[in-house]
C-alpha cells in the first residue's frame, strides 16, 4: 500500500468508506508526518494529536457512513476558525491563551461530515499579509524550499498540505490568501462566492470581503471539501440562501470551445521571467487544446491595490477594535487608568503589520478623509465590480495570474510594506468584486523549479462550473503534488 500520508483526500476518503483503512490509520499516518516535518516546515501553531486519535478511534468504532462523506480524513483549519476546547491565537499575541467555547461553523459541519481536525495552521497575524512572516508565534517554510516564504496568510495551511501533513486544510481569503499560498506551494485552492459559506466563528479581519475556503493537492479534493461546508446559515445574516451543488461530484468538461477572458492589466504586470515563462506555456497548452483566449481591458483594476488596502484597513480598524484588554482578548498590566490600559495592551499584543492597518483603517474612516479615502475607495469597489460583470458576461471564465512572483525568500519585503502591497495585485480584486475564483498549479519555474499558478474565476456561485473547468485544467497540467 502507498503511505497513507501522501493519498489525496478523494482516495482516503474512498478507502475509508469501504474500510480497506481506518480512521485511526488514517488519522495517525498523518500525525506521524507532520510529527516528522513539523521541526523545519512549522506550519502548525496547535496540533491536536491526542484529541484527534480518541475522535478517530471512536470514528472506528461507529463505523463509516455513506452520509459522512469525510468520515476519518484528518485535516487542518487556519488558526482563525474557532475550536471548542482548542486554542485558537488567530496568530495574535492578544489570543495567545484564548480557548473558544464554540466551534466555528465550517469545523462545525467538517466534524458533522467526519473530519478529524488535526492541527491549527499558522498565518500572518490576524491574517494581515502574504507571507506568513507576520504571525507572532514564527514563521513557516515553503516544503519546495525552506529558505522560501509559503505564502499567506493561509501560509500554514499551503504549507501543510504541500508537506503531506493531511490531505486538505481550511483557510480564509480576503484578499488572496487561499489562492496565493496555494500558488506558491503547488497546491489547488478555492474562494468562494462571499456569502457561500458562514463565517460565524472564524475571527474576523474584513467582514465584506472575508470568504472561507479549502486547500489541497486536487481539484476535486477542494470540491469535496467546499461541498460539506457551503451553504446558509442563521448565524451569517451574509451567508446565502442560493442552493449548494453536489460539488464533489463535477465531471470534467472540454476546454475545446471553452472562451477565457484574460484581463490585460493583470497579465502585463511586472510578472517574473519564471512565472511569465510558465504561464507563457499554459497559455500556448490552453490555445493547443481549443480554448478560445480573448483579451480584455479592464481600466478599474489600475485602483485595486489602493482600494482594498483602504476598505480592507478601514473594516479591520473597526473588527479589532474590541481588543481592548478589558472584554476582550488579553490584557497588560498598567496601573494609570482606562486609557493607559487600552493603550499597553495594544501596544504589546499587536504586531507592527496589524498596528500598521488599523492607524491606515482610523484615518481612512476619519472625519475629514472618509470622503476622501473610504468613500472613494467603496466607489472604485463598485467599478471593478461592475468592470468583471462586464467582463464575464461575454466569456465563460476570466482567467488571471496568481502572483507576480514564485516564492520569495524569507525576509525578503519584511521592511517594504508598499512593495509588499503591490503583490496582491492579481488577487484584491476578486474579493472586492466578490466572486469565486479557482487557483490550480501551471507548472515548475524552468530554472527556480518552484510553483508557479493560474487561477479562473467565474460569475457568483458558479462554483461547480469553476469545479468542472478546474478537472480539465488539472489533465492539461498535471498536479505537482
Ligand atoms: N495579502 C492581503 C492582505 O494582507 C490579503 C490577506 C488575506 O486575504 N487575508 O490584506
Amino acid at each position: 500500500m502507498t503511505e497513507l500520508h501522501k493519498l489525496t483526500l478523494t482516495e482516503a476518503a474512498r478507502l475509508l468508506q469501504s474500510r480497506e483503512i481506518s480512521a485511526v490509520e488514517m488519522v495517525g499516518a498523518s500525525l506521524a508526518r507532520l510529527e516528522a516535518t513539523e521541526p523545519l516546515i512549522q506550519a502548525c501553531l496547535t496540533v491536536a494529536g491526542e484529541e484527534a486519535l480518541a475522535e478517530a478511534r471512536a470514528l472506528d468504532q461507529a463505523g463509516p457512513d455513506p452520509a459522512r462523506p469525510l468520515w476519518g480524513l484528518p485535516l487542518t483549519v487556519k488558526d482563525v476558525f474557532l475550536t471548542k476546547g482548542l486554542r485558537t491565537t488567530a496568530a495574535s499575541r492578544y489570543l495567545e491563551n484564548y480557548i473558544p467555547a464554540y466551534d466555528a461553523r465550517v469545523v462545525e459541519r467538517l466534524r458533522r461530515a467526519g473530519a478529524v481536525i488535526i492541527a491549527k495552521t499558522n498565518l500572518d497575524e490576524f491574517a494581515m499579509g502574504n507571507s506568513t512572516e507576520f504571525s507572532a508565534f514564527g514563521l513557516t517554510r515553503n516544503p519546495w524550499n525552506p529558505i522560501k516564504v509559503p505564502g499567506g496568510s493561509s501560509g500554514g495551511a499551503a504549507a501543510s498540505v504541500a508537506a503531506y501533513q493531511s490531505p486538505g486544510g481550511f483557510g480564509t481569503d480576503t484578499g488572496g490568501s487561499i489562492r496565493q499560498p496555494a500558488c506558491l506551494c503547488g497546491c489547488a485552492g478555492i474562494k468562494p462566492t462571499y456569502g457561500r459559506v458562514s463565517r460565524y466563528g472564524i475571527v474576523a479581519f474584513a467582514s465584506s470581503l472575508d470568504q472561507a475556503g479549502p486547500l489541497a493537492r486536487r481539484v476535486r479534493d477542494c470540491a469535496c471539501l467546499l461541498a460539506a461546508v457551503a451553504g446558509p446559515d442563521e448565524r451569517d445574516a451574509t451567508s446565502s440562501l442560493h442552493p449548494v451543488e453536489n460539488y464533489g461530484a463535477a465531471a470534467a468538461r472540454p476546454l475545446a470551445g471553452l472562451k477565457l477572458g484574460l484581463p490585460r492589466e493583470l497579465w502585463s504586470a511586472n510578472l517574473d521571467p519564471e512565472v511569465r515563462s510558465v504561464l507563457k506555456a499554459a497559455l500556448h497548452t490552453l490555445e493547443g487544446a481549443g480554448t478560445k483566449l480573448v483579451e480584455f481591458s479592464f481600466p478599474s483594476l489600475k485602483y485595486t491595490v489602493a482600494a482594498y488596502y483602504v476598505l480592507a484597513s478601514s473594516e479591520a480598524s473597526t473588527n479589532l477594535a474590541r481588543y481592548d484588554g478589558v472584554r476582550y482578548g488579553r490584557r497588560a498590566g498598567g496601573s494609570g487608568g482606562l486609557a493607559e490600559l487600552y493603550v499597553s495592551s495594544r501596544q504589546s499584543f499587536l504586531g507592527p503589520e496589524v498596528r500598521r492597518r488599523i492607524i491606515l483603517g482610523t484615518f481612512a474612516l476619519s472625519s475629514g478623509y472618509y470622503e476622501a479615502y473610504f468613500q472613494k475607495a467603496a466607489r472604485v469597489r463598485r467599478l471593478i465590480r461592475d468592470d468583471y460583470a462586464r467582463a464575464l458576461a461575454g466569456c465563460d471564465f476570466l482567467l488571471a495570474p496568481v502572483s507576480p512572483l514564485p516564492a520569495w525568500d524569507l525576509g525578503r519585503f519584511i521592511d517594504d510594506p508598499v512593495t509588499n502591497y503591490g503583490l496582491d495585485l492579481m488577487t484584491l480584486s476578486v474579493n472586492l468584486a466578490g466572486l469565486p475564483a479557482l487557483a490550480f498549479p501551471a507548472g515548475l519555474g524552468p530554472t527556480g523549479g518552484l510553483p508557479v499558478g493560474l487561477q479562473l474565476i467565474a460569475r457568483p456561485f458558479e462554483e461547480m462550473a469553476l469545479f468542472s473547468a478546474g478537472l480539465a485544467l488539472e489533465e492539461a497540467f498535471p498536479p505537482l503534488l
